[in-house]
């Protein structure tokens, strides 16, 4: 059965449908009983729970967004929920399905042909090939659009890709990564489903990362890498259809902000009613008791802005502004809602075991992908002033 969190303050898990509540309800239960005892250990040692990978699989959770592949109908609010609900326990399991679903499989359902589609979408759905998004390099991130110097060359029936890629996500064992490379004729960014076991491609793991210690980023390197046209996304001509991948996920990051925000207090209001002190359970002090509604309150407005903004995906009307309005919104939130939730913990804060440290360094990275703080605010201030002050 499905229970509205406590922590979604005003309701709004019941706009779902009793199909979507049940579908969530399971995956509530999967995570709640194998994931959460699991992430602490993985996060510490930075390594990747494959183990969830299939059931995750079965639970939908790379299926639901897709005509292909999706169980039954379901909204993008429900699929937000979705991100929101593992990010609830680890933000780095939300991110691992955020690169597979949104990203990866997100580039072949936005810029494939319907070949494509049906080519990777049914296999991806069942976890039996992981994908990974390489956009960002290691002399171009927020500049993507018109920095990249990985180059696409046709030669024949092939295409041949040059250059590197830095911090992709999911890339140390993916067996497909879209790669983002500036065709040298048109001087245009294409995209290609590159398998990774083609000669000239590696990846190398970044180590030493102090947030979202559970995913695998790699180094890429491309030498010669030889792609047939027929792995090209035959709708991603330039730029712009790169930008519509992006637009999907930033709003899913946000729903994982969300997500984090709510993890780390859950923890601080179940702490806040058995830590004493002074002789009574911290929760009765005043200033925790202004730590948790200042932090249910960052949660209940970026909620609201979320479930709004994936309104307005299924209405057809969200543009870039606004995933992106939402994105530098709920991070920015989140950040402060897991300082305090971590301050109500005094030095338990800063221990793993107590989980609130996880949701508090995870949400350093959130802060900054997909589109940094800085970058989403000038998108929306493009369109507030009609200048693009990045350009
Ligand atoms: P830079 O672009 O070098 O920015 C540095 C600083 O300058 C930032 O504060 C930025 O906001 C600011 N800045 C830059 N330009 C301007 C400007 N015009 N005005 C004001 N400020 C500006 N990428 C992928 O392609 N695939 C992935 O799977 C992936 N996963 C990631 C996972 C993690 C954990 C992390 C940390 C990153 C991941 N990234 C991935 C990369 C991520 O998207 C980039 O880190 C991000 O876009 C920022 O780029 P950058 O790191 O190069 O920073």
């Amino acid at each position: 059965t499905f229970e509205l969190l406590d922590s979604d303050f005003y309701g709004y898990q019941s706009l779902l449908t009793d199909q979507e509540k049940a579908a969530l309800a399971a995956l509530r239960d999967y995570l709640e009983t194998e994931v959460r005892p699991i992430v602490n250990g993985y996060w510490d040692r930075a390594e990747f729970p494959f183990e969830i990978v299939k059931p995750l699989a079965e639970l939908g959770a790379y299926s639901f967004a897709w005509e292909e592949t999706k169980p039954f109908a379901n909204s993008a609010v429900f699929r937000g929920f979705v991100a929101l609900e593992m990010a609830r326990v680890d933000a780095s399991v939300a991110t691992f399905q955020g690169v597979q679903n949104g990203l990866a499989m997100g580039s072949i359902a936005a810029t494939g042909s319907p070949e494509q589609r049906e080519e990777w979408l049914p296999r991806m759905s069942r976890g039996e090939i992981i994908g990974a998004f390489g956009l960002t390099e290691p002399l171009s991130g927020s500049d993507s659009a018109r920095g990249l110097r990985t180059t696409a060359t046709r030669d024949g029936d092939d295409w041949v890709l040059n250059g590197s890629k830095r911090w992709i996500g999911n890339a140390t064992f993916s067996d497909v990564t879209i790669i983002w490379a500036k065709d040298v004729s048109d001087g245009q960014v294409k995209g290609f489903i590159v398998p990774t076991d083609t000669p000239g491609y590696t990846a190398t793991k970044i180590d030493g990362k102090i947030s979202l210690r559970s995913v695998q980023n790699a180094d890429i390197t491309l030498e010669n890498v030889v792609v047939s046209e027929r792995n090209r996304l035959q709708n991603a001509n330039s730029f712009k259809d790169t930008a519509r991948v992006l637009r999907l996920t930033r709003a899913e990051v946000s729903w994982s902000a969300v997500g984090n925000s709510i993890g780390a207090y859950e923890a601080a209001v179940a702490y806040a009613k058995t830590r004493i002190q002074f002789g009574k359970e911290i929760g009765g002090h005043q200033l925790i008791q202004d730590l948790l509604v200042k932090s249910l309150g960052n949660i209940t407005a970026s909620l609201g802005m979320v479930v709004r903004v994936s309104q307005m995906l299924d209405e057809g009307t969200q543009r870039d502004e606004h995933s992106a309005l939402a994105k530098t919104y709920t991070t920015s939130r989140m950040r402060e809602t897991v300082a305090w939730c971590r301050e109500l913990f005094g030095g338990n804060g800063i221990a793993l075991e107590y989980d609130v440290a996880r949701f508090f360094a995870d949400a350093e990275a959130l802060y900054s992908y997909e589109g940094t703080q800085e970058m989403n605010t000038l998108i929306v201030g493009r369109t507030i002033t009609g200048q693009a002050a990045f350009v």
